[in-house]
């Protein structure tokens, strides 16, 4: 008999769309998506459990409307594209809906009976990652949510949040993201405004990591000038393996090595594939490519995941959460020896989370 694919090290993981899924579902079934799950998306407790996932980034991430008459999905299964940004939303609009994800994450760590925390320091991740217990960092996916005046800053920070991209790809008060094209160059034009560098000083008084995912050329130079903390792309992948205005460059990734920061590779098929394509079916080769090309710039302590669970098309060798024991086994194959897997899983985030948000 074959043994299982193995289930540790444990994969702490730098961003899922879970809390978007659950917002989007019925309130009064949200608790058995959570602590049951339903066979469908990504993530629940038990396949959590089942996978091996000590925990990561939950986003509170405010959708758009999508247009009439647009399939972003079709568009995207047949590059080139290049995808028109939504409008942006105002703190009026974005606030109650990232209320109402705050408290759905909130009240995941409550019914969990322990197996759920959300955690603020470095240390308390730790602390799950050896008692078994899930972690969650609270992140915000654009600061729409965050008015001109950044009180609401201090009120997110209150709550839990620790992390946070001043845009989704779709413009904020806050700068500009990237637009979604393949094949493309993230240098798309503006980065931050005046208010979006004060949002990121603001970000490191209070120890917030500022997230350079969806942030373009302009705005990651931005970012990069203006704080002093270890920059970040909680979920991105490789330019130079596939050429996405999503993915990070090689001139981004030297920065991110001198700046001792890390990179959380996406699981997002179009994001992964040289192609640009969206199509699961992509076997295990170009994850390997972009994870040995991001530790040839980075070096093996700056990379670790960001599956986007929840929020993307992933590979059929993945499916969901439940199926990270088949990636451990594709690294082990692949020659990476086991203290570089516990490094990807679980040991360079926590680096990351010492040197951001404090221990
Ligand atoms: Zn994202």
């Amino acid at each position: 008999m074959t043994p299982a694919p193995p289930a540790a090290p444990l994969i702490f993981d730098g961003h899922n769309d879970l809390l978007l899924r659950l917002w989007r579902a019925a309130p009064g079934t949200r608790d058995r998506l959570w602590l049951e799950g339903d066979g469908r998306g990504h993530l629940d407790l038990p396949r959590m459990r089942a996978g091996g996932f000590g925990g990561g980034f939950f986003a509170i991430y405010v959708p758009s409307p999508t247009p009439r008459g647009v399939d972003f999905d079709a568009l995207m299964d047949n590059p080139p594209y290049d995808l028109a940004l939504p409008e942006p939303i105002e703190a009026p609009a974005a606030q109650p809906v990232a209320l109402a994800m705050a408290g759905i994450l909130k009240r995941m760590e409550r019914v969990s009976n322990g197996a759920f925390r959300l955690c603020v320091t470095a240390a308390e991740v730790e602390d799950c990652l050896a008692r078994g217990v899930v972690a969650g960092i609270m992140h915000m996916e654009g600061a729409e949510a965050i008015g001109p005046d950044l009180d609401a800053l201090h009120l997110f920070h209150s709550m839990g949040l620790r992390s946070l991209g001043p845009v989704w790809s779709r413009p904020t008060i806050f700068g500009h993201g990237v637009p979604f094209r393949f094949p493309g160059d993230p240098d798309t034009g503006e980065g931050l405004s005046d208010l979006g560098k004060a949002l990121v000083r603001a970000c490191g008084e209070l120890r917030i990591l500022v997230d350079l995912s969806h942030l373009n050329a302009k705005g990651f130079d931005d970012v990069a000038a203006v704080s002093d903390a270890p920059l970040i792309a909680t979920h991105s992948c490789a330019h130079a393996v596939s050429a996405s205005t999503r993915n990070l460059t090689d001139r981004q990734l030297a920065m991110i090595a001198e700046r001792d920061g890390m990179v959380g590779l996406n699981f997002a098929t179009s994001f992964l594939r040289p192609d640009g394509r969206r199509g699961a079916d992509i076997g295990w080769e170009p994850i390997l490519r972009h994870l040995d090309h991001l530790i040839g710039r980075l070096g093996e302590d700056r990379v670790g995941f960001g599956s986007d669970f929840d929020g993307a098309m992933v590979p059929e060798g993945i499916t969901d959460v439940a199926g990270l024991p088949a990636l451990r086994l594709a690294l082990a194959r692949h020659g990476y020896d086991q203290a570089l897997i516990a490094k990807l899983c679980n040991g360079n985030w926590l680096r990351a989370l010492r040197a951001t948000l404090g221990k």
